[in-house]
């Protein structure tokens, strides 16, 4: 009842939206009178936030970029939020994204929305880059200085990718780490928030406060396993780890880190390694097999798991903006779902549907479906054997492990395959090396999905500009749970 009200209570948008400010959603920009949450005193007092639009907020529509949701005012708070205001957050908007996650440039949008400019640009008169996706609103709201952190959503890479090109700092957190109440699903068994921001300090600190248990999703990790978690990092700290040599560098100390650099994938930049090297970092080679195996199996998982996901939408529970002018008495209630879809629905979206009811069809369910949740367990263990940290949810040891002396604490590689590509769709002949069209669009999460489908944290730093002046941003993964370690390491690489 509670929630009903205050859905009621909330004010409909218009439907004329006025001309999108860079980062931020215009249908947020639209709705100024909702009710807002009163920020508490914490923390994060004066500190201003912004929201991706696919994580629920009661003071404005939560529309995922979508025209299907674009007057859905959410009926409750997504937990995220709620502990961000009571540590004294303000909610700054909401930012723009591909349409319910589904993409890497912040391209696939409603016809009225424009794409997110990148605003890292090195001269003023280069045609526009993307900001990356699908979390391009909010990283660029943080990269250029609008709020001091975004939180994203990452399921393959939307909150990495984004930090890469914008040169920002972004976040996946381990799978289960961060509340998902009031997060839209896009592919449940990948989904995670994720932070953006300018530095690694400012995301752990955010990390600290939304990094909770929540009985509201039961995919939420409980206290005692956080607990076990942290009691093994620290036991790994102090056991691995060189004595601290400087009491007042501790946290950045990283004397007796191990650091795999696996083959086959992008080179890290050589001077960044050798000064992990310089400051104690044992850095070694190590082999994933099943890394390129990740790409086509994420896009089966993902999209299956979307086609079952985005089936909710359909003019039913969450009304549709295509209800009121079109209604007529001859229309079946078939006939309206699939009127509503086809309408409310982008392109992108609609070939994910397609494609994850294929796999998930009678004909292909063992082949391709299946074939993708062997590809994901294979490369888990590819992980899990090369990590020396234990894995503190898995009760036993798989079999084969590599021995512990030789095992890794860290993953780095470079975050993408490219710079920030061109947004121009007609660009010059000097620049058209730059686009990405069609399935390059794809290949962008190349580097990111892997961490995504064995569920570990990764975290993008920025590691200097690339030849064309471009950021770009070094991927740093690590065991389940082990975000101190990432935190640890991300503070020496930027
Ligand atoms: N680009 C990937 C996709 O389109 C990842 C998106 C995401 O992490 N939300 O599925």
């Amino acid at each position: 009842h509670l929630e009903a009200a205050a859905t009621s209570l909330k004010p409909r948008t218009s439907t004329t939206h006025p001309t999108p400010y860079s980062w931020v959603n215009p249908v947020t920009v639209a709705s100024s009178a909702g009710l807002p949450l009163i920020p508490g005193s914490g923390p994060l007092a004066g500190r201003t936030i912004a929201i991706k639009d696919n994580i629920s907020y009661t003071s404005a529509p939560s529309s995922c970029s979508s025209s299907i949701l674009r007057d859905y005012n959410p009926p409750y708070d997504a937990t995220c939020v709620k502990s961000l205001v009571r540590a004294g957050a303000r909610i700054a908007g909401q930012t723009k994204m591909d349409e319910f996650g589904m993409g890497s440039l912040t391209t696939h949008l409603p016809s009225h929305c424009t794409p997110v400019h990148n605003p890292a640009s090195p001269t003023e008169d280069e045609p526009p880059r993307s900001a990356g996706g699908s979390s391009g609103g909010s990283a660029a709201a943080v990269a250029e200085g609008s709020v001091w952190v975004a939180l994203g959503t990452d399921t393959g890479g939307s909150v990495r990718l984004p930090a890469s090109y914008c040169g920002v700092v972004g976040l996946k957190p381990s799978y289960g780490m961060i509340s998902r109440r009031g997060v839209v699903s896009y592919a449940d068994s990948l989904d995670c928030v994720g932070i953006l921001a300018r530095d690694v300090g400012s995301v752990q600190g955010v990390f600290d406060i939304i990094s909770h248990p929540d009985e509201g999703d039961m995919t939420c990790v409980s206290s005692s396993a956080r607990a076990k978690a942290s009691s093994i990092l620290s036991d790994h700290l102090a056991s691995s780890l060189s004595p601290l040599v400087h009491p007042s560098e501790t946290e950045r100390e990283i004397a007796g880190l191990r650091i795999g650099i696996p083959e086959n994938t992008l080179d890290s930049p050589p001077e960044l390694l050798s000064y992990l090297q310089s400051k104690g970092a044992i850095v070694q080679r190590v082999s994933i097999p099943s890394l390129q195996l990740a790409l086509p199996a994420y896009y089966v998982l993902a999209s299956a798991e979307a086609s079952s996901n985005l089936g909710r939408f359909g003019g039913g529970w969450y009304g549709s903006p295509f209800e009121r002018d079109a209604r007529n008495d001859t229309e079946s209630g078939v006939e309206r779902r699939r009127r509503i879809r086809t309408e409310g629905f982008g392109a992108e979206v609609k070939k994910r549907i397609l494609a994850g009811t294929y796999a998930l069809s009678a004909d292909e369910f063992n082949n391709t479906y299946l074939k993708a949740l062997q590809l994901r367990r294979l490369l888990r263990r590819d992980y899990q054997t090369l990590f020396r940290i234990p894995h503190p949810l898995q009760t036993s040891q798989l079999p084969n492990t590599t021995p512990k002396s030789e095992g890794v604490d860290i993953i780095l590689h470079p975050t993408a395959i490219c710079t920030a590509p061109l947004l121009d769709s007609s660009p010059s002949d000097e620049h058209k090396k730059h686009t990405v069209k069609g399935s390059e669009e794809y290949a962008q999460d190349l580097l990111t999905v892997p961490a995504s489908l064995a569920g570990l944290p990764a975290m993008s730093v920025p590691a200097g500009r690339g030849e064309d002046g471009w950021p770009v941003g070094i991927s740093v993964t690590s065991q389940w749970g082990m975000e101190g370690l990432v935190f640890r390491l991300g503070k020496v690489i930027e």
